[in-house]
């Protein structure tokens, strides 16, 4: 079979729901949203992130929710609702990508609330796609297995470019050079993604071919290294910390500020959602069970794909590696939130702002929306960490769609984080001049 050929076994099928549909995405990290929205269309389903927000989106989003909601559902309802009003809207053409789940706190109330919104405004025919994070985002139909496995590829390659660009865009020399080269590897990944290859074999390899490419784009970037800039680990509620929009491109702003930025990526959400499935396994005495195995086998998948691809990018990612496993981190969580007990982001912050502050950087910034419920724990416990950790400047930045002196706030950040980095007792390893000299 050639490339491009859509196989019976990737098609989905006329009787699937989103047939037909165009499938639109949160645009949550958006490189990676985008590959993802490649991965579906790979499977012959139309699909793309929303269009970039703007205030439609907080006024529509204002609108049909009462305030008590969640900062994320508001924005995402909204740039839904802002597709509903372009002229080309078809309900029955249309389906919304809406991840749910069953943790502590209100996620698992987005998509009822979204249905009943839709339903409300006579829109009963839009579908919502909404694969829950208990099933490992796999319920996709017949073409579940490829699609698990195209989007954790989609998650582990957009994690790459996403750390390609952060440890270099402070540091180039002319100015927008590190977001072009993202912008033309992000297109690239999704050109791969979206061809359905007639092996996973061959998707790894083009894959692999194309990071490679990307690697070089950053590689040959001119830059001008500066071993005492700051660098600032960002943890938090995953979408306000990965939607530019709303955390009002706090990374950016850092960035300007005079940091670099360490930005927890999406991976790790996935494999704390793994751990926490076999926790409820072993919890409900069904450690030995066909869930358990496949699990298993999905782990085992998951991390070879996972380790091939940043196998490639050890000398790149020299200082700036992620834990092998989840485990470690929850690991450092463990005096604080024990795995067995809490439940849910604040645990892999907590866990996070440990381990970034053991290897040595400078300060630790947990991104959350307003009145959320693992931002709120969080920043309760975070002193805690930072007494135990060489005293580290940590501190929660709220997001809610409202203005606030945010580079007043950074400017501070920043100057704390200069302070520490002069006496923080675990030192950072820095990439090697004459690699940064061509990096
Ligand atoms: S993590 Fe926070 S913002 Fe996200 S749904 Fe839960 S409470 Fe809301």
């Amino acid at each position: 079979m050639q490339h491009g050929e859509l196989s019976e076994r990737r098609r989905v099928p006329p009787t699937h729901p989103l047939y037909g549909r165009k499938v639109y995405i949160p645009r949550m990290a958006q490189g990676s949203a985008r590959a993802v929205a490649a991965v579906m269309r790979s499977l012959g389903v139309d699909a793309d992130v929303v269009p970039p927000s703007d205030t439609r989106t907080l006024e529509l989003g204002g609108k049909y929710s009462s305030g008590d909601e969640c900062y994320p559902l508001k924005v995402t309802l909204g740039d839904f609702l802002r597709v509903i009003e372009r002229p080309e809207f078809d309900a029955k053409k249309t389906a919304f990508f809406m991840a749910t789940g069953q943790g502590p706190c209100r996620f698992g109330q987005y998509v009822p609330y979204l249905r009943s919104v839709l339903d409300r405004l006579g829109h009963q025919d839009v579908v919502i796609c909404n694969p829950s994070c208990e099933q490992g985002y796999s319920d996709f139909g017949e073409a579940s297995d490829l699609f698990t496995r195209g989007m954790w590829r989609a998650l582990v390659a957009g994690d790459v470019l996403m750390k390609l660009l952060l440890k270099s865009r402070p540091y180039e020399v002319e100015a927008g050079a590190a977001d072009r080269i993202y912008e033309e590897s992000v297109q690239e990944l999704c050109a791969v993604l979206e061809t359905p290859y007639p092996k996973d074999e061959s998707q790894m390899i083009a894959l692999k071919e194309c990071l490679l490419r990307a690697r070089r784009r950053f590689r040959t970037l001119p830059l001008e290294f500066d071993a005492t800039r700051p660098l600032i680990g960002v943890v938090g509620e995953i979408y306000c910390r990965l939607s530019e929009f709303s955390n009002r491109d706090l990374v950016r702003r850092l960035e300007e500020a005079g940091a670099e930025v360490w930005l927890n990526d999406f991976c790790e959400w996935i494999w704390y959602i793994n751990a926490d499935q076999f926790e409820k396994l072993r919890l409900h005495g069904r450690r030995i069970s066909m869930e358990a195995l496949s699990a298993c086998v999905r782990n085992h998948i998951q991390h070879k794909d996972e380790q091939e691809v940043l196998a490639m990018f050890r000398e790149d990612f020299l200082g700036y590696e992620e834990p092998r496993r989840v485990q470690e981190v929850l690991e450092c969580a463990e005096p604080y939130l024990p795995a067995c007990g809490a439940n849910g982001e604040m645990v892999v912050n907590v866990g996070k702002a440990v381990y970034f502050a053991r290897k040595g950087l400078d300060g630790v910034i947990d991104i959350s929306p307003f009145t959320c419920m693992n931002g709120i724990v969080g920043e309760a416990i975070y002193p805690r960490v930072s007494r135990d950790n060489g005293g580290i400047p940590i501190r929660n930045f709220y997001f809610d769609g409202t203005q606030s002196d945010l580079e007043r706030d950074i400017g501070i950040f920043v100057e704390l984080a200069r302070t520490y980095q002069k006496r923080k007792k675990w030192k950072r390893e820095v990439p090697s001049r004459a690699f940064a000299a061509t990096f």
